[in-house]
């Protein structure tokens, strides 16, 4: 076990909202999906390697809710859809996604099905290294829509649907291995505004029916790449889309909302719509890879207090990590546990 020397803290409990970078031994560092250095028996046993050294740099480090920093996938969304039925990865169609940049995406050809488990396994082996409490990622139904050319249903409602069903397989299957909060990653949910109303919320809920483990959902700006660098520049000095589906997340089932707000122009005062949730706020930003000051981490929690109770607030990463140097990876673990540790030092 790991980490049992460092307490696991339940007042403002740390922790990432996604990938950490992985050992260039595994993949080409520094580059978001690089394709893997390892091939069979290796590579299962070098995700595996990974995946202990990143629980243990988080224990270590003071994350008190531990993930498995997307060690065992390339891609946060492809990695679970290539695990189904229906889609056809040699059959690519460029597609522009979150209506923003283009990319090479596999073609849906029938009906979608999760013929086996997907992240079970790695799951598994996640909750056999740590005690503490674990948050495992998934893909929300709208964003994998959004990352797919369907030649089958042409309709992102109905798709989104299929694929909400099987997420909610998964996410049943990770619960029963103790996975204690399941997250769905929701990048799309600040782009396609009418969607989200009319379905995409409804989608995720479905995804999340039934759950025992706490359900958090994500929504961010993106990784600090140049296309979303350059989105960004246009969202003016206020970035309000989190208003358009805040309202609808707290009237939702789902229990945790994370937001992006470290370095980002989205005004805390938004955390208001989401009244009685639990905030999973980005204190790290990881599209600038300057370390925060733990007093930087910690005046973004003081300013965030105004607008969520303290026994609600989960301090986080912005996104996921996977493209910086592992070095200033880390360092950003220490600063975002240490900020927390010093605005916990004034609410006791
Ligand atoms: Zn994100």
């Amino acid at each position: 076990m790991t980490g049992a020397s460092v307490p696991v803290h339940t007042l403002l409990p740390t922790t990432i909202v996604g990938s950490l970078p992985k050992p260039s031994w595994l993949a080409e560092p520094e580059v978001l999906w690089s394709p893997w250095a390892l091939e069979g028996d290796a590579l299962d046993e070098g995700k595996h390697d990974a995946l202990r050294i990143a629980v243990h740099e988080q224990a270590r480090r003071g994350i008190d809710i531990v993930s498995d920093g997307e060690q065992t996938r390339q891609h946060f969304v492809t990695t679970f859809i290539e695990h189904l039925s229906g889609v056809d990865f040699d059959k690519r169609e460029t597609v522009r996604i979150r209506d923003r940049y283009d990319a090479s995406v596999p073609t849906v050809v029938g009906e979608v099905r999760r013929e086996r488990p997907v992240f079970v396994d790695d799951a598994t082996f996640l909750r056999s290294t740590t005690d503490r409490p674990i948050k495992w990622a998934l893909p929300g139904p709208m964003t994998m829509v959004d990352t797919l050319y369907d030649a089958h249903y042409k309709s992102r409602e109905k798709l989104a649907w299929e694929f909400a069903v099987i997420l909610n397989e998964e996410a049943k299957a990770l619960e029963a291995v103790g996975v204690d909060i399941i997250q769905f990653d929701e990048p799309s949910f600040n782009v396609f505004f009418d969607e989200v109303k009319d379905w995409g919320v409804a989608a995720l809920e479905r995804a999340a029916e039934g759950l025992r483990a706490e359900t958090a959902v994500h929504i961010c700006y993106g990784y600090g790449i140049t296309a979303n660098n350059d989105w960004k520049a246009t969202l003016g000095s206020q970035w309000r889309q989190y208003e358009e589906s805040f309202p609808l997340l707290q009237r939702s089932s789902i229990d945790i909302v994370s937001l992006e707000c470290q370095h980002s122009h989205v005004p805390m005062d938004l955390i208001e719509l989401i009244r009685g949730k639990k905030v999973m706020l980005g204190a790290i930003d990881v599209a600038n890879d300057a370390i925060e000051t733990p007093d930087e981490v910690a005046g973004t929690l003081r300013r965030a207090l105004a607008f969520v109770d303290a026994d609600k607030l989960i301090p986080s990463t912005n996104c996921g990590m996977a493209p910086f140097p592992r070095e200033v990876a880390l360092q950003k673990l220490s600063a975002l546990s240490a900020g927390a540790a010093l605005v916990r030092s004034e609410l006791s």
